[in-house]
């Protein structure tokens, strides 16, 4: 057989052939813009041509800090198809990190949205790699800064060649992306996204048994485009000629319902934070969301209760998957086999609720102290995970060795697997409560109580215990209607019947928000920051 490279020019070339009526519809500060591919693809070529004239050079790194939208869109193309990396940059980091990651990724341009210019401002003096600001924005004039050299992004499209050649030749293998994951602990890590991984992963969401992503789709990424390249949706939408919709800056679960209405939105991707914020939207408003078959979730366990919500109050049907940065991200789906979807209510939606069954092409192992475990749906082990869109290093960083070991990536979470291959996540390792040498999950005990009919969200936390080493503490926020009603005594009765003794918080704060990270994900790290005083003694 041929070897052909699999390079991402093919991507955009293959929609500015074949697709050029079909649509990209984008949310910006300026209001809503749509574009067809045949326009996105010369402001790309544009683009290309002015990322030559800044020099910009095969395997140089360009950062984006940007909002989902077109312009974003045209990045991820521009910068890649001409041979340099894509470094996306989460713009809800601390400045530290912010200034880490750039300088570690010694980006040399920083395609901006204007409302991270104050962030930029605070760490422009440790940024020597930068040589220059491209703002994207609607508006003609450039705002008031610090930064500089400042330039326009429509101005220079303005001067651009909307013919400019992509790259040739280049290796398949060459890096395309960099992305850094969140730091928990220490330093964020770089995880390096090659042109191939991008195309196989693409070709991946595209699988009738995965999201089946097609021609025939409306697809709204909500997962940002700085959070794992928008879990690959905008690469594999606009190859198969997708048309997209971006939501832009400080969406709002009412502008999402709005979109999907509007825009007959089919397919749309985000942490569990977005779809309970858009399910309480749907409850108390009427929009027409007929148009969607799958709402994609992950990133965090999403609760069987909101699952079970969407499809039958709503009637839209909830796809739960997992990934990870490292993972580019599609691991898991979770789509029950044609001769489960006859199993009892409950137990179908137990299914749903796991993360899944593995994408082809990648594999699995999970690891116990003895070895890899049974696949009873009991035994916990270890994730360990390999395949063609599976990293295999952190980008210059010594810690690679502690995750990467033997051809596999070890993932930290603690799963079970089922007869049927289906994982189930009990917990991240640094989240899984330890009491008196045994183990609690913490997002089985979220789920539960994210099914009580008073409750918004919750999660839950270890904290030090004197003589259990580890105790559970439920955080709750309450539905609106709930507030002042619902009791630590009843959260606690309701949890009962379906938990044994030990596992039952022993108390159950209430609070007005969870804390999250900047994808929305619940940042249980500045939950116990926050209670530490309470606990630790
Ligand atoms: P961060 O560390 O910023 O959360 P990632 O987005 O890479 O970075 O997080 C990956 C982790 O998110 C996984 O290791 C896992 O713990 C968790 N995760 C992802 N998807 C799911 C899911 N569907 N259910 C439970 N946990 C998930």
């Amino acid at each position: 057989m041929m070897d052909t490279p699999l390079i991402m020019t093919q991507i955009i070339e293959r929609a500015e052939k074949y697709f050029s009526k079909k649509e990209v519809v984008s949310r910006t500060d300026g209001g809503i813009h749509t574009f067809t591919y045949a326009e996105i693809a010369a402001r790309t070529r544009r683009l290309a041509s002015v990322l030559g004239k800044f020099g910009i050079k095969t395997g140089d790194r360009v950062g984006t800090l940007a909002w989902n939208h077109h312009r974003h869109l045209e990045a991820y193309f521009a910068i890649p198809c001409s041979g340099a990396v894509l470094h996306t940059i989460n713009m809800r980091l601390s400045p530290q990190h912010v200034s880490y990651i750039v300088n570690s990724a010694k980006d040399r341009l920083l395609l901006i949205d204007p409302d991270v210019i104050p962030l930029l401002e605070a760490i422009k003096d440790e940024l020597p790699t930068v040589e220059g600001y491209i703002v994207m924005t609607d508006k003609a004039e450039l705002p008031e800064t610090s930064l500089s050299p400042l330039y326009h992004y429509e101005t220079l499209l303005a001067e651009g060649n909307p013919k400019q050649p992509f790259i040739e030749d280049l290796d398949e293998n060459a890096p395309a992306g960099i992305c850094y994951t969140s730091a928990t602990t220490g330093n964020p890590k770089g995880v390096v996204y090659s042109h191939r991984g991008i195309l196989l992963h693409a070709i991946a969401l595209g699988l009738a048994d995965s999201t089946a992503i097609s021609e025939r789709d409306v697809a709204l990424p909500v997962v940002p485009m700085f959070h794992v390249n928008a879990w690959g949706m905008p690469f594999a939408s606009v190859w198969f000629g997708t048309k997209m919709v971006l939501p832009g800056p400080y969406f709002t679960p009412k502008i999402l319902a709005e979109l999907i209405e509007a825009e007959k939105v089919t397919i749309a991707a985000g942490v569990p934070t977005i779809w309970l914020g858009l399910l309480k939207e749907l409850e108390e408003t009427s929009h027409d969301t007929s148009s969607i078959r799958a709402v994609l979730c992950g990133g965090s366990a999403a609760p069987k209760s909101m699952i079970k919500a969407f499809e039958q109050k709503l009637g839209i049907p909830f796809l739960h998957a997992y990934g990870m940065t490292e993972t580019s991200p599609l691991v898991f789906i979770s789509k029950p086999k044609s001769y489960q979807e006859g199993l009892p209510e409950d137990e179908l939606y137990e299914l749903k609720a796991k993360q899944g069954l593995v994408a082809p092409m990648i594999e699995i192992k999970v690891v116990g102290p003895d070895g890899e475990v049974s696949p009873d749906g009991k035994e916990m082990g270890e994730l360990l995970i390999r395949g063609p869109w599976i990293a295999d290093e952190y980008f210059q960083d010594e810690r690679t060795e502690d995750t990467f070991k033997d051809g596999w990536l070890y993932t930290g979470d603690v799963v079970t697997i089922d007869e049927e291959g289906f994982v189930k996540i009990v917990d991240r390792t640094k989240d899984l409560i330890k009491s008196g040498g045994e183990w609690i999950s913490s997002v089985d005990l979220e789920n539960a109580l994210m099914a009580h009919e008073g409750i918004f969200e919750a999660a839950v936390i270890a904290v030090p215990h004197e003589k259990w080493q580890e105790r559970p503490i439920a955080c709750v926020v309450l539905k609106d209607a709930y507030k002042g009603q619902v009791t630590e005594e009843n959260i606690i009765e309701f949890l009962k019947p379906q938990f044994a003794k030990w596992w039952l918080p022993d108390e159950v704060v209430f609070l007005d928000e969870i804390p999250k990270t900047g994808v929305g994900k619940f940042l249980k790290r500045a939950l116990r920051d926050q209670l530490q005083d309470k606990y630790i003694k």
